[in-house]
């Protein structure tokens, strides 16, 4: 492709390892030209994720944040500045992993607050926090899951925590649009990583996608990742609070 990033800042949230979809977004910013600041929860991932900033780029930057800390979110604020920041990938969630395979209606208020706070909250979080980076502009994209408009065996709060997810991103369109700011989710396929693994079961639903989707296969992270390119980058310009399907066409499907 063609520097279709060059000479923007992305900022890139939750990149835990190799296999994670934030990586194979950085890798495709990368590509393109962006400037790449990427973070990592906590301590236990530092190491990891130094490496794997290094192989993007020689410039890209590794940032310690955990969203459910406002020190670190105004810490990270703090080191983006003076910006410009054109972009911002938000990839974030978690939920309990026994809420991620007995009955929904067994999910805890402590399961249910923790997973609404960490996988949608957040975006509303790190949006107010960014925007005034943005001062050129931008894109802010989340990653959602067909489980937030159907239900999809196990995934229960976590579908729940992405309708909210979801209409944050409307909301949030609105908002923002007047700093010309837009915002995105993209609703991924399933894609083996280390958060899908939590899910019961989920070998069913990468089975399932690969039998019946229309291109009859699961969604390639790099496909994922080049959507977020044409969200962050001009092409995308006139799209905002969508949800764009990148998932090989399974979310038509009946039956
Ligand atoms: P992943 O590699 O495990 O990424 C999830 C990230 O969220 C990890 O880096 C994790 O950090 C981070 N995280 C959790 N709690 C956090 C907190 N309090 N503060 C900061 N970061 C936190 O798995 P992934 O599949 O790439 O997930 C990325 C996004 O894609 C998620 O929103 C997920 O729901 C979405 N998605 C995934 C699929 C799929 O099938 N894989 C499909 C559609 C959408 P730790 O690992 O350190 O906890």
């Amino acid at each position: 492709m063609s520097n279709l990033l060059h000479g923007k800042t992305a900022l890139i949230l939750g990149v835990a390892n190799k296999w994670s979809l934030a990586y194979a977004i950085g890798r495709s910013f990368a590509r393109e030209g962006a400037n790449l600041v990427i973070t990592y929860q906590g301590e236990r991932q530092k190491l990891t994720v130094d490496e794997l900033a290094a192989e993007l780029s020689p410039t890209a930057r590794a940032i310690q944040c955990d969203v459910t800390k406002p020190e670190e979110l105004a810490a990270l604020v703090d080191a983006l500045q003076p910006g410009p920041l054109h972009a911002v990938v938000h990839s974030i969630a978690f939920a309990n992993r026994e809420d991620l395979s007995r009955p929904f209606s067994e999910t805890s208020r402590d399961g249910f607050l923790l997973a609404l706070e960490v996988s949608a909250y957040s975006l509303v979080a790190v949006s107010k926090a960014m925007a005034p980076l943005m001062t050129a502009g931008g894109s802010i994209v989340t990653l959602t899951y067909l489980g937030a408009v159907r239900v999809i065996p196990n995934y229960n709060i976590m579908g729940v925590a992405k309708a909210a997810l979801e209409a944050s991103v409307r909301y949030l369109a609105n908002d923002l649009g007047p700093a010309n700011i837009r915002v995105n989710a993209i609703s991924a396929g399933p894609v083996k990583t280390a958060s899908a693994r939590g899910i019961k079961d989920f070998s069913k639903v990468l089975d399932g996608v690969a039998a019946h989707a229309p291109l009859r296969r699961n969604t390639d992270p790099a496909e994922v990742a080049d959507t977020a390119v044409f969200l962050a980058s001009e092409l995308g310009r006139g799209v905002t609070g969508n949800v764009v399907y990148v998932d090989a066409g399974f979310q038509i499907m009946g039956l």
